[in-house]
C-alpha cells in the first residue's frame, strides 16, 4: 500500500534533427537511471516522453527540403524514437504531438481557459515580410537580442541569455526567408495571463524547494524570471502547421507550441492508457495529488517546466475538479559539449547517437555519460575520456574484478558458489562495506546526484579487486581451501550487488551478468544480502567490456570539423557571408606524421610574415616530404582546435578524387604568401 507513486517525464525531444550526445546528457539518461532506479526500489512509476512535432523550425526545414513538414516529423521521429532504444531508454511511452489525442488534449485546455474568458485578445505587432506577404513567426526573425547582443536571437526570444521580449525591442530584424528588413504589422492574437499567476507560481516554487530541495540553477532561473515580472504571453501564431485554434474566429491559426508541447506529456500518458486498455491509467497519475511528479530536462526548458506548464496547471486546478499535479521537482541538467566546443551539424562538431551506436555499445556510453553528467555546471565528452572509462574503468576495474572471480571459482570450485566458512576481518570489512551500498547510492540518486552513484558504484568494483588482492586467493587455495572459498563466496556476492546496482546505468551488461550469475535480480534494498547460496551453479562467463583500440578513436576523431556529409539543398549565401571566410595562400615549410593517427599530418605554413601550425588529414594521400614547397589555400580565420593533441591553426583546402585520395588546392608557386583568395 505505501508504494511510492511516481511519474517522470523526459523533455518531448524536437522532431527536427537527431539526437545527440548532449541531449541524453540533459533530460534523458539520468532519467532512466532514475526510473530503474525507482523500479528495482519497487515504485509505482510511469515514464513518459515523445516527439515535439510542431512549431516554426520544422516548417523551414520542410520549405528548405521542399516537402511537408509531415515528411520531416515521420523522418525525425522514428530516427530518434529507434536511437533512445538502442540507446536503452526504458520509456513506458513514446508518443508524438501530432497524434489525434495530443490535439485533443492541446484544445481542451485552450477552450477551458477561452470559454471561462481567462484568455485575452490583443492586437499586437508582428513581423511582416513585405516580399512574401506574410506574418512571420518568430524563428522566421533574427537580429540582435537587446539583452546580451546575441546577433542570433529570434523576434521575441533569445537562445543565448534566455530572455524574452517584445518584438519591437529587437535590434537589427532581418526575414529568414527573404533576408529583408521586414515591418511590424498589427495582428491579433490570444494571450494567457502569466502575470496574473506570479503570486500562485512564486508560492508553488518556494513550497517546492522547501520541501524537496531544488537545484540552485533552477532555483536562480525561477527567480530571475519572477524579478522581471512575468508578462502575459500570446499562445497563438498565424500559420497553418500546428493544432488549429478550435474558435471560429481564428482562422488561419494555431495553438503556439510553448503552450500545447507541454501537454503532450498528458497526452503521451493518455495514449499508454490506450495501449494498455485501461483508460483511467492517466488519471491515477496525474490526478492524484499524491503523486511524485519529476520532470527532467535541459537548462534550456526551465521557464516551460517551472513556470509555462505549472501556471496552465494552476490555472486548469482553480476551476476544475479534476486537479492535476505538478512537478515537485525539475532536476534540469546544465549542457554537455563535445570536445571543448559546443555541438553543431553545421561544423561537424559532436555526433549522433545513431552513428555512435552503430559503432560502439551502448553501456559504455551510458556509464561515461552518466560519470560525468553536466550536473551543476556544463561538461564535455572527449573521445580519449570514453575510451579511458571503458578501458581503464569498466574493463580493468569492474570487469577485470568479475573476471578473474569466474575464472578462479571455475578453475578451483567446479562453477558453484563455494560456502562461507570463519570470518576474518577483511571479510567483515568487505561484507559491511557491500551491506552499505545500496543505501548509499540510493541517498544519491534521490538527490538526483546521478553522477556521484555512478562513480560510487565504480568504488564497490573498486574495493571488490582490493579485498581479492589483499585475500590473496591464489596462497589459500592452496594451503586452506576453507578460506580461499569465504574469499570468492564473498567475491560473488560482491559481484551479485554489483549486478543489481548497476542495473540502472547499465542495463544492457548487468543482463548479461545476470545470466552468468545464474539468477534474476531481486529488490535494491536486498541486493547486498546474500543472494547466492552455497553450492549455487554459475554460467561461464563472458567478456563484459571489450577494450576500445587506439584506432577506432583516432577515426573518430579525426572525423571531427570535415565537411558535413549532407549538405542542405540549395542554400545560397551572400557575398558578405562569403566574405566572412578567410582564404589566404600558405606555403607548407615542414611536414611530419603525427605517431599515432594514421590520417593526420603536423605542417607548418607561411602567410605573410608569419608561420602557422596546422594539422591536415591528408596523409594516406601525400607522404609528407612532397608537400614542402607546395602553395596551398588555408582558411585563416577558423576557430584553433586540437586534434591528437596538436594544435591546428586554420585549415587546407583539398578536393576528395574518385578513388578517396585527397589532392590539396594549390596555386602558382609564383603567388606570393598570404595573398587573400576571393
Ligand atoms: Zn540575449
Amino acid at each position: 500500500m505505501n508504494k511510492e507513486k511516481i511519474l517522470v517525464t523526459s523533455a518531448l525531444p524536437y522532431a527536427n534533427g537527431p539526437i545527440h550526445l548532449g541531449h541524453l546528457s540533459g533530460a534523458y539518461l539520468p532519467a532512466d537511471i532514475y526510473v530503474r532506479y525507482k523500479r528495482l526500489k519497487g515504485a509505482d512509476i510511469v515514464y513518459i516522453c515523445g516527439s515535439d512535432e510542431h512549431g516554426v523550425p520544422i516548417t523551414i526545414s520542410a520549405d528548405k527540403e521542399g516537402v511537408k513538414p509531415q515528411v520531416i516529423i515521420d523522418r525525425y521521429h522514428n530516427i530518434n524514437k529507434k536511437a533512445f532504444e538502442r540507446f536503452g531508454m526504458s520509456f513506458d511511452n513514446y508518443s508524438r504531438t501530432s497524434l489525434p489525442i495530443h490535439h485533443e488534449t492541446a484544445r481542451d485546455f485552450f477552450l477551458e481557459f477561452y470559454n471561462r474568458g481567462l484568455l485575452v485578445e490583443k492586437k499586437s505587432n508582428q513581423f511582416y515580410d513585405e516580399k512574401v506577404k506574410m506574418f512571420l513567426p518568430d524563428r522566421y526573425v533574427e537580429g540582435t537580442c537587446p539583452k546580451c547582443s546575441y546577433e542570433e536571437a529570434r523576434s521575441d526570444e533569445c537562445e543565448n541569455c534566455g530572455s524574452l521580449y517584445d518584438p519591437s525591442e529587437l535590434k537589427n530584424p532581418k526575414s529568414k526567408i527573404t533576408g529583408e528588413t521586414p515591418s511590424l504589422r498589427e495582428t491579433s492574437h490570444y494571450y494567457f495571463p502569466l502575470g496574473k499567476y506570479q503570486p500562485a507560481l512564486e508560492k508553488y516554487v518556494e513550497e517546492m524547494n522547501k520541501k524537496y530541495g531544488w537545484k540552485d540553477n533552477v532555483l536562480q532561473y525561477c527567480r530571475g524570471w519572477f524579478n522581471e515580472g512575468l508578462k502575459d504571453r500570446a499562445i497563438t501564431r498565424d500559420m497553418d502547421w500546428g493544432i488549429k485554434v478550435p474558435v471560429d474566429c481564428a482562422a488561419g491559426k494555431v495553438i503556439y507550441v510553448w503552450f500545447e508541447a507541454v501537454l503532450g506529456y498528458i497526452s503521451s500518458t493518455k495514449e499508454l492508457s490506450q495501449i494498455k486498455k485501461e483508460p483511467d491509467l492517466w488519471k491515477k497519475y496525474w490526478l492524484d495529488p499524491k503523486t511524485k511528479y519529476i520532470a527532467f530536462i535541459g537548462k534550456d526548458n526551465i521557464v516551460f517546466h517551472t513556470i509555462v506548464f505549472p501556471a496552465i496547471l494552476i490555472a486548469w486546478n482553480e476551476e476544475s475538479k479534476e486537479q492535476y499535479c505538478l512537478p515537485q521537482n525539475v532536476p534540469a541538467n546544465e549542457f554537455l559539449n563535445f570536445e571543448g566546443k559546443k555541438f553543431s551539424k553545421s561544423r561537424n562538431w559532436g555526433i549522433d547517437v545513431d552513428e555512435f551506436l552503430d559503432i560502439f555499445p551502448a553501456d559504455p556510453l551510458r556509464y561515461t555519460l552518466a560519470a560525468n553528467l553536466p550536473e551543476n555546471r556544463d561538461t564535455d565528452f572527449y573521445w580519449k575520456e570514453f575510451q579511458a572509462r571503458n578501458n581503464s574503468e569498466l574493463a580493468d576495474i569492474l570487469g577485470n574484478f568479475i573476471n578473474r572471480t569466474f575464472t578462479f571459482v571455475f578453475k578451483h570450485f567446479n562453477g558453484e558458489v563455494p560456502p562461507k566458512d570463519k570470518l576474518f576481518d577483511l571479510d567483515r570489512e568487505m561484507l559491511k562495506t557491500i551491506s552499505e551500498y545500496p543505501e548509499k547510492v540510493s541517498h544519491l540518486f534521490e538527490q538526483y546526484k546521478i553522477k556521484d552513484g555512478t562513480n560510487e558504484l565504480m568504488n564497490l568494483a573498486r574495493a571488490g579487486n582490493k579485498y581479492f588482492n589483499d585475500s590473496e586467493p591464489w596462497v589459500t587455495v592452496k594451503n586452506d581451501k576453507k578460506k580461499c572459498g569465504t574469499t570468492l563466496n564473498i567475491c560473488l556476492q560482491t559481484i551479485y550487488t554489483l549486478a543489481e546496482l548497476f542495473e540502472p546505468i547499465i542495463p544492457f551488461t548487468t543482463k548479461k551478468l545476470f545470466k552468468m550469475l545464474n539468477a534474476q535480480s531481486t529488490a535494491w534494498d536486498k541486493c547486498s544480502e546474500e543472494n547466492l547460496p552455497a553450492g549455487h551453479k554459475l554460467n561461464q562467463s563472458e567478456i563484459l567490456f571489450p577494450k576500445i583500440e587506439d584506432e577506432m578513436i583516432d577515426k573518430q576523431i579525426s572525423k571531427l570539423g570535415g565537411e558535413e556529409t549532407k549538405s542542405p539543398k540549395s542554400n545560397l549565401i551572400s557575398y558578405d557571408d562569403f566574405l566572412k571566410t578567410e582564404l589566404k595562400v600558405a606555403e607548407i615549410i615542414e611536414a611530419e606524421k603525427i605517431k599515432k593517427s594514421k590520417k593526420l599530418l603536423k605542417l607548418k605554413v607561411k602567410i605573410d610574415n608569419e608561420t602557422r601550425q596546422v594539422v591536415a588529414g591528408i596523409a594516406l594521400s601525400y607522404e609528407p616530404e612532397n608537400l614542402i614547397g607546395k602553395k596551398v589555400v588555408l582558411v585563416a580565420n577558423l576557430q584553433p582546435a586540437k586534434l591528437m593533441g596538436e594544435e591546428s591553426n586554420g585549415m587546407i583546402l583539398a578536393v576528395e578524387k574518385d578513388d578517396g585520395k585527397l589532392e590539396v588546392v594549390s596555386v602558382d608557386s609564383k603567388v606570393s604568401n598570404g595573398t587573400r583568395v576571393k
